[in-house]
């Protein structure tokens, strides 16, 4: 099984991260997949990456700007609803399903934190980034200078089709930067808004990582633009 990697992620010993692809199968349980697959497909990556799959914690991901710090409440059978855990526990991986929307993992070396982020359209308009910056700062006593961030295969500017409210909702937040008008067509770039938003919460250039893999364009990857009926690919980062 061949994962895409960070770059930044893959020199650190006590980390283990990844980005899954079709190969992997179908990880999220809400898009009307055989549930039975869904646990096989989660026990194989379990056995793959070797970590019991028990401690691994998912989100019931709603589109919002939330952040979960991970309790030993949260369980695989009972992930917290939210669109970014954030923890300093080691053995827990911490899971982000998406098909088109950014996944982001984050660590930082000195204070041993890490994180996943589940960035779509609405998340990333609402800064989810900002958040989660927050929390590394006020929960576990992060500088953001340290903090290292990849976003993971997601739908590029090309591929991003946009109707005109959503040029609209952008320019009232000042995002309109990432939209590029051809002909009568609005395109969105999601990447460079999360970019901006990073760099603006403190986080130094060469910390930052983006994938340059489309999840549209490369069929590799699930995207919901490109089949509504598709399953979830993950981003996945744990701390030894
Ligand atoms: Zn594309």
């Amino acid at each position: 099984m061949k994962f895409y990697q960070s770059k930044l992620l893959n020199s650190f010993s006590n980390l283990t991260h990844c980005f899954t692809n079709k190969q992997n199968g179908n990880l999220a349980f809400h898009v009307n997949d055989d549930p039975d697959r869904v646990l096989k497909n989660h026990q194989n990556l379990a056995q793959e990456l070797d970590y019991k799959m028990e401690t691994l914690v998912h989100m019931k991901q709603i589109h919002s700007n939330s952040v979960h710090i991970v309790t030993s409440n949260d369980t695989f059978y009972k992930p917290p609803t939210c669109d970014a855990l954030i923890t300093d526990k080691q053995e827990i991986p911490l899971m982000v399903m998406v098909a088109d929307c950014s996944p982001i993992l984050f660590y930082d070396p000195k204070q041993q934190v890490i994180a996943v982020t589940h960035a779509g359209r609405v998340g990333t308009f609402k800064n989810i980034v900002k958040n989660v910056i927050e929390s590394f700062v006020d929960d576990f006593g992060s500088n953001p200078s340290n903090i290292l961030a990849c976003v993971g295969p997601t739908i590029c500017q090309k591929c991003y089709e946009v109707g005109k409210e959503i040029l609209q909702e952008a320019e009232e937040k000042n995002l309109n930067y990432a939209i590029k008008q051809k002909d009568d067509k609005y395109f969105l770039d999601i990447r460079c808004i999360l970019k901006k938003h990073l760099r603006e919460n403190g986080l130094n250039e060469n910390h930052i990582e983006l994938s340059p893999h489309c999840s549209k364009y490369d069929a590799k990857f699930y995207s919901y633009r490109e089949d509504r009926a598709c399953g979830r690919f993950a981003g996945l980062i744990s701390l030894h």
